[in-house]
């Protein structure tokens, strides 16, 4: 069992029975009870995404992603190859200045100075203006405000609450600018072609996300079809910084002051091309790239795994919503018991806006934005990896498709004969029995984690031996750090 869960870090027990039944005579053709395993109970696989709680889970994760994005740019998984010959861009969007943070920069390949620097000139708070250094790579500077005092906490809180809708309202925007485009109204422009897209959201060191997206031009019908002749990558290249430029959000009035969010200034826009080339980037580049955020975790400059707030009162520290009592279980602070935020392992930056999300989540006027709820993510209540129905399969759908694999897979291990998945059902109930390993079985799933790992290694190696373009998947890298 701990094989065949990957060796998953924080294993979910279950206790119960499954059957199989023919749906169209109601026959048996398949039990199986959990009475009958070791310790009378089935392990499942935690399937967390981020690679800082479960690493084997994360990586069937980061593998399914990229088979999801590889999907809609070559085809496969359903879709037909000729859907890489779509018209289709790599779009990265990034959040707006909320005040100087410390960089690496280049000029010409030269790395230069962090922010210009005139000795003497402060702020008001008498701190530099400028930074002389040239920061090294893991330097814990970068991404911290020169003054954390100067620094837009409130903006930047704010702007990452509402980039779930900054999001929405591009995808509506960019929509109209094709249209306009074509000079066409957009319901005509819907009976030629169709946007897809697929997204990930990446945090930068400032504590803010980036978006990452594949967009694609279809036919009126999606994938199956492509758009009509003249439909092409250039039309996006040019919708896609028009519509990005327009789109904006006021917040709501409030005493702490409104702020009008829009896209930062650092859109990058680049069609994907079959194999690599210059101007643009290619599909394996792009799937590898997203696939790589999609599982990333905290790391301490984008809050931290869990979350924060009091599981009974939701981080209101109020017995309920509409009375005066303090929440029993958190004594009023909304904090889950016991944690105290000076002491999350975050930097003092990611501090400073876990802390204005609980400022501004005590708010009337924000109570919609659930700041509390998501403070351990900075306020970003978003989804880290999403898609347009039609761009490719779901991540649902290729679960699915490896749990009948498996289902298939057992059967013959038992010498039974093949299940036909159309004409069956299975029905099963299940009772949560625990989490974790025996210290015994721990020791094993590190045995398998190492055993994963290397076959992957071995695998991959074999791979670039084929195909040595693919090895790297460094693509568009580091837009706008
Ligand atoms: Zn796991
Ligand atoms: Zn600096
Ligand atoms: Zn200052
Ligand atoms: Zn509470």
């Amino acid at each position: 069992m701990v094989a065949a869960i990957g060796g998953c870090q924080h294993p979910v027990h279950l206790s119960g029975a499954s059957l199989v039944v023919h749906t169209g005579t109601g026959e048996v053709v398949g039990e199986y009870t959990t009475s009958e395993e070791p310790g009378g109970v089935l392990l499942m696989a935690c399937g967390n995404r981020r690679e800082s709680v479960c690493a084997p889970c994360a990586r069937i994760y980061q593998a399914d992603t990229y088979q999801l994005i590889k999907a809609g740019l070559s085809g496969g998984k359903g879709l037909p190859e000729e859907v890489s010959g779509h018209p289709r861009v790599f779009v990265t969007l990034t959040a707006p200045s909320f005040g100087a943070v410390h960089t690496r920069r280049e000029v010409a390949g030269r790395l230069v100075a962090c922010r210009g620097y005139r000795a003497g000139r402060v702020c008001a708070h008498g701190r530099p203006l400028g930074c002389g250094l040239v920061h090294e790579v893991g330097d814990e500077r970068l991404g911290q405000p020169l003054c954390g005092e100067c620094y837009d906490y409130a903006g930047a809180v704010l702007w990452q609450a509402h980039a779930g809708v900054l999001w929405q309202r591009f995808m509506v925007a960019l929509r109209r600018e094709l249209a306009s485009q074509a000079g066409m109204a957009q319901r005509e422009y819907a009976t030629w072609a169709r946007v897809s897209f697929a997204k990930v959201a990446e945090y930068q060191r400032r504590g803010l996300v980036h978006f990452h997206a594949v967009i694609r031009l279809d036919g009126p019908d999606g994938p199956h079809e492509p758009p009509p002749d003249g439909f092409d990558a250039g039309m996006l290249m040019r919708a896609v910084p028009a519509a990005a430029a327009r789109v904006e959000v006021m917040t709501p009035d409030s005493e702490v002051g409104r702020w009008r969010l829009a896209w930062g200034d650092q859109l990058d826009v680049r069609p994907i091309l079959l194999g690599a080339d210059l101007e643009g980037v290619s599909e394996e580049g792009v799937a590898a790239y997203i696939a790589k955020y999609a599982i990333k975790g905290s790391d301490g400059t984008a809050g931290v795994d869990h979350r924060i707030a009091c599981r009974r009162c939701n981080g209101s520290g109020r017995a309920l919503s509409v009375s005066r009592a303090r929440c029993a279980r958190c004594r009023g602070t909304g904090l889950k018991p016991g944690l105290l935020l000076d002491e999350l392992p975050v930097t003092d930056h990611a501090r400073a806006m876990i802390r204005m999300c609980w400022e501004l989540g005590a708010r009337e006027e924000f109570a919609h934005l659930r700041l509390r709820l998501w403070a351990h993510m900075l306020g970003f209540r978003g989804h880290f990896s999403t898609k347009s129905r039609r761009y490719a399969v779901t991540l649902g759908e290729l679960r699915e498709a490896r749990a009948r694999y498996r289902r298939q897979q057992a059967r013959e291990r038992d010498g039974l004969p093949a299940l036909d998945e159309d004409s069956t059902v299975v029905v099963g109930h299940w009772r949560f029995a625990g989490v974790g390993y025996s210290l015994g079985e721990a020791i094993m799933a590190e045995q398998i984690r190492e055993r994963v790992e290397t076959a992957r290694a071995i695998a991959r190696k074999k791979e670039q031996r084929t195909n040595p373009d693919d090895a790297d998947a460094g693509a568009g890298e580091s837009a706008g750090e």
